[in-house]
């Protein structure tokens, strides 16, 4: 496989962009080589700009579930664009879009429609500030939560794979602000509540965190995290930006039958278009301006071609009801596959899977629950991994801290390609 154009794509791309991305994930930086071009995407594949074709397990970062370019989303947003791309006013489809994501995870009562998971998670925050009248967050370490200030500490993934978990340019005067447990330890949660819960306004987590590496939160830390926080006026935001309807219809929320106070949400419910949610209760969501005293507000919030991608979407997933166990059938046939040839090779490895996202970390523990443990991985070996797959056509992500992702036009053909590209690529490692 050759990547001469992506390679000469990329110095060019650096002389313009600021690294030559506008997401620094995107820059292969933790394996090493050059980020791979890409032109255009169908169904479970993405073709270069050399004119190869891969097996997609990033699906754009998780946003992509029902396939990529999937034909009525990209019929529905066409008609729409037809109508116009923006207007800075009220529509229809706005409404429409809350009634659905309501439906959708029942605890909410009104949403906010955004950009980004980035301004979800810290429009939510603002908001968890202004309602509780308290200053200070604690956060999970390896949770990522978008770039917003208060969050750049212990991040994971973007951050833990440049080795600089906190990034410059962050204030200690914000920082000072957030609070670190490590996850999956409601010991340390109880320290810190004991310590500070006069001014905890909030609690954020990923309750399956995906940008460690793929860890989902063990079930009693999250009833537990539900009660700490009930019983001291600290709201519980669930940062569901990559597990909203990818898990579930409901989310990680529905899984746990947990109901956080605010919810972020991002990626799948914006069908591969810039879009991000928060949302809650009325009488917390009520604070928001217009309405109340905490800001907030976007240009292009609730954009008519991103809210129709995201209805068109949301219609579909709530249409086929076999679409999670279906997801979660080729997760684990995939995953199965993986397991087996690591244990025929005799290398260490741990799978952590949850439907449609999954992890394979090299790492000699028996199991990785927290972000200590997912550090232990060996990146050199990751590397090797993710380079051999992508030149037999498979494209993982390119980090060992980032979960990998299926979609829902991956077919068992395809699977099985990527095993036996996996085959290949394991038998080199032993
Ligand atoms: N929260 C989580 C859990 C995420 O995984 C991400 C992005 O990967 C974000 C927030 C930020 O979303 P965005 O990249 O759309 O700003």
């Amino acid at each position: 496989m050759s990547f001469k154009k992506s390679s000469s794509a990329f110095k060019l791309a650096k002389q313009v962009l600021a690294g030559g991305v506008n997401s620094p994930a995107r820059a292969f930086k933790a394996v090493g080589g050059s980020p791979v071009f890409i032109q255009k995407s169908q169904g479970a594949k993405i073709y270069d700009i050399d004119d190869n074709h891969f097996i997609d397990y990033v699906c754009s970062w998780g946003a992509i579930l029902l396939g990529h370019s999937h034909e009525k989303v990209i019929d529905e947003v066409k008609k729409t664009l037809s109508l116009g791309s923006s207007f800075g006013t009220p529509t229809l489809l706005e409404t429409e879009m809350a009634k659905l994501v309501i439906k959708c995870f029942p605890f909410l009562e009104k949403v906010r429609m955004v950009n980004s998971g980035t301004e979800a998670t810290f429009s939510a925050i603002r908001l968890a500030r202004g309602y509780t009248g308290k200053n200070k967050i604690l956060k999970f370490k390896g949770c990522y939560h978008g770039h917003g200030d208060s969050f750049l500490i212990a991040a994971g993934s973007g951050a833990a794979t440049l080795s600089q978990p906190d990034s410059a340019g962050v204030t200690n005067n914000v920082a000072q602000d957030t609070l670190l447990a490590e996850f999956n330890d409601f010991n340390e949660v109880e320290r810190i509540f004991a310590e500070h819960k006069q001014d905890l306004a909030a609690v954020i987590i990923e309750p399956v965190a995906g940008n460690m590496g793929l860890i989902p939160a063990e079930p009693v830390f999250l009833k537990n995290l539900r009660e700490i926080t009930r019983e001291n006026k600290t709201l519980l935001v669930f940062d569901e930006v990559m597990t909203g309807f990818r898990l579930s219809i409901s989310g990680a929320s529905g899984i746990y039958g947990i109901e956080p106070d605010l919810i972020c949400l991002g990626k799948v419910i914006g069908g591969g278009f810039p879009v991000g949610a928060f949302g809650g209760k009325g009488a917390i969501m009520n604070a928001l301006a217009p309405d109340g005293p905490v800001y907030q507000a976007g240009t292009l919030s609730g954009n008519p071609i991103a809210m129709r991608a995201g209805i068109t979407v949301l219609r579909e997933l709530l249409e086929r009801k076999e679409a999670y166990l279906e997801l979660e059938e080729k997760g684990a046939h995939l995953t199965k596959g993986l397991l087996s040839l690591a244990k025929q090779f005799s290398l260490p490895v741990v799978l952590n899977r949850m439907g449609s996202m999954f992890t394979l970390f090299f790492n000699s523990n028996a199991e990785v629950t927290n972000f200590k443990l997912a550090k232990e991985s060996d990146t050199k070996r990751f590397a090797f991994f993710f380079n051999q797959m992508l030149h037999l056509g498979s494209y993982f992500p390119p980090s060992q801290f980032e979960a990998a992702f299926l979609n829902l036009s991956h077919s068992y053909e395809e699977l099985d390609e990527t095993l036996n590209h996996a085959e290949t690529t394991l038998q080199k490692m032993v």
